[in-house]
């Protein structure tokens, strides 16, 4: 019998939104929230079972093959601002000693996100991967899955030898691309040993995609990852290829869009990523999106109420998944002044006021200072608190399907006739588990406003109607807001029809 397959595996999250001011620390990766605190070896083994994570999938895989997994250490936290100097070079170099004291590997894998800045370098994974290779050799398979938000370096590409990116937003299939990447491994492995050469292609278009329009639940990206498939399975000599739709929200040179993909076949390698990347550019009008101010998308809400249909508001310009703070009260404001009543606004991060409600207990009415800590406007008035959670429960959506979520204390509060719900860690409001643990009956609510871009669309795709609001919040639609300064001067900024 032939020796298992030795692989070390290693995590290591973070999308910075560099134009967020909040910066990112060693706490922020220690403490759990909608992903779980900081794990470090064995610990692996018992978390990640049974939830939507890419390591959780690629441990099922190796395991099942008769692999040997040999855990290092497993860390996320919630996009932001730069993550320091301290938490990277102390992240990076414990993965670094653990590797060190690990003989024979046939391969590492590593669960990274792909759009990781520091205080110092714009190519966090880049540098990382560099490291890792001259600790290993090039006789260790380097394997990586990254988020579909990856904004792909040329590092990052060389100092790796396959990259494995998630093909669906919202992100569905963190576990099936954990065990595509398993998959992959081993079609290296065994390429390796026929002695076969293995190329890469890497490609970027020249144009920003807003994060508002990749979603593949249809439209232009839908069309683009069906290629992918559909390319893989007419060509057995390709062996990997993705898609990153890039994360906008980020000045740096790598910033947009990438197409990576191997195989044993130059040319047809090359034919195929040409192939999509030509598709790609041409779906860029398609990318287009329609944008609504906070007044007119709750006009909007209004007249649809009025026919009993029911609409979501992605407040996504303050989305914590791409970097906001989960605290701003412009939507809030809105719909108060606009006097509809009985919707649902969720989650604004107010530490403060959860536990205000905690104090006083359900029923009680309080005076509250509410959110507003990211851009100096909280929205201050009464409350009454309708419901209180420890924050702890299970994601029941299938993107946030078996997550431990801890999102500290939490409250309902009714405010003029409409419930608001408060966390005291932020998480992006995608998943009705958020909702149900303060016993709110989803199914009855008409209207949502949830601070999230596209991933709620999983959790609540029985709603039809959805309006992109730009509201205030570090992550602009309008990609000419944003100042960049180290994009590449080749990438065109995309025109947004805005509605206001
Ligand atoms: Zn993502």
């Amino acid at each position: 019998m032939s020796e298992p397959i030795k692989i070390a595996v290693a995590g290591f999250h973070h999308e910075t939104n560099t134009f967020a001011k909040k910066k990112t620390y060693y706490k922020d990766f220690k403490q759990a929230d909608s992903w779980p605190k900081i794990l470090k070896g064995k610990e692996f083994f018992t978390y990640f079972k049974n939830i939507n994570i890419p390591m959780s999938g690629f441990i099922d895989s190796a395991l099942q093959d008769g692999s040997e997994i040999i855990p290092l250490l497993w860390c996320s936290a919630p996009p932001s601002g730069k993550v320091t100097d301290f938490a990277y070079n102390k992240i990076i170099n414990e993965i670094i000693l653990m590797l060190k004291n690990i003989s024979k590997l046939d391969a590492i894998y590593l669960d990274l996100h792909g759009a990781m800045v520091t205080e110092h370098l714009d190519d966090g994974e880049g540098y990382f991967l560099e490291l890792i290779k001259k600790t290993l050799g090039c006789n260790t398979k380097i394997i990586v899955s990254l988020d579909l938000h990856a904004n792909i370096s040329k590092k990052m590409v060389e100092h790796s030898d396959l990259l494995e990116i998630f093909r669906t937003y919202p992100h569905i299939d963190m576990y099936d691309t954990g065990i595509r990447s398993y998959n992959s491994l081993i079609k290296l492995l065994n390429i390796n040993f026929l002695k076969d050469k293995i190329y890469k292609k890497f490609v970027k278009p020249n144009f920003l995609i807003p994060i508002v329009s990749q979603s593949t639940i249809s439209g232009p990206a839908k069309l683009l990852y069906d290629k992918v498939v559909d390319q893989l399975n007419t060509h057995s000599c390709i062996i990997s290829i993705s898609i990153a739709m890039g994360f906008p929200p980020a000045d740096g040179f790598w910033t947009g869009p990438s197409l990576v993909g191997y195989g044993t076949d130059e040319k047809q390698l090359k034919i195929t990523i040409i192939g999509l990347l030509n598709l790609l550019k041409d779906q860029e009008k398609n990318f287009y999106t329609k944008i609504y101010n906070p007044e007119d998308a709750l006009f909007e809400a209004k007249r649809l109420s009025l026919i009993n249909k029911r609409l979501i508001i992605s407040d996504t310009q303050d989305n914590p998944g791409a970097g906001g703070a989960s605290d701003t009260t412009g939507l809030l404001r809105a719909l108060l002044k606009s006097k509809i009543k009985k919707a649902v606004l969720a989650i604004i991060c107010c530490p403060k006021t959860a536990k205000k409600a905690h104090m006083h207990g359900v029923g009680k009415s309080i005076k509250i200072s509410l959110g507003g800590m990211s851009d100096n406007e909280p929205w201050k008035g009464a409350a009454k608190i309708l419901n209180l959670g420890n924050g702890k429960f299970i994601g029941t959506g299938k993107f946030y399907s078996g997550t431990k979520m801890n999102l500290g204390l939490m409250a309902s509060l009714e405010i003029e006739n409409n419930i608001v719900i408060v966390s005291s860690v932020k998480a992006q409001a995608a998943d009705k588990s958020m909702l149900h643990h303060l016993e709110i009956n989803t199914k009855k609510v008409k209207l949502f406003i949830l601070k999230s871009s596209v991933h709620f669309r999983a959790d609540f795709e029985e709603i039809k109607n959805v309006i992109i609001c730009s509201s205030p919040g570090v992550n602009p639609v309008d990609h000419k807001k944003l100042n960049y300064l180290k994009l590449n001067n080749k990438i065109r900024l995309m025109p947004l029809s805005i509605n206001n």
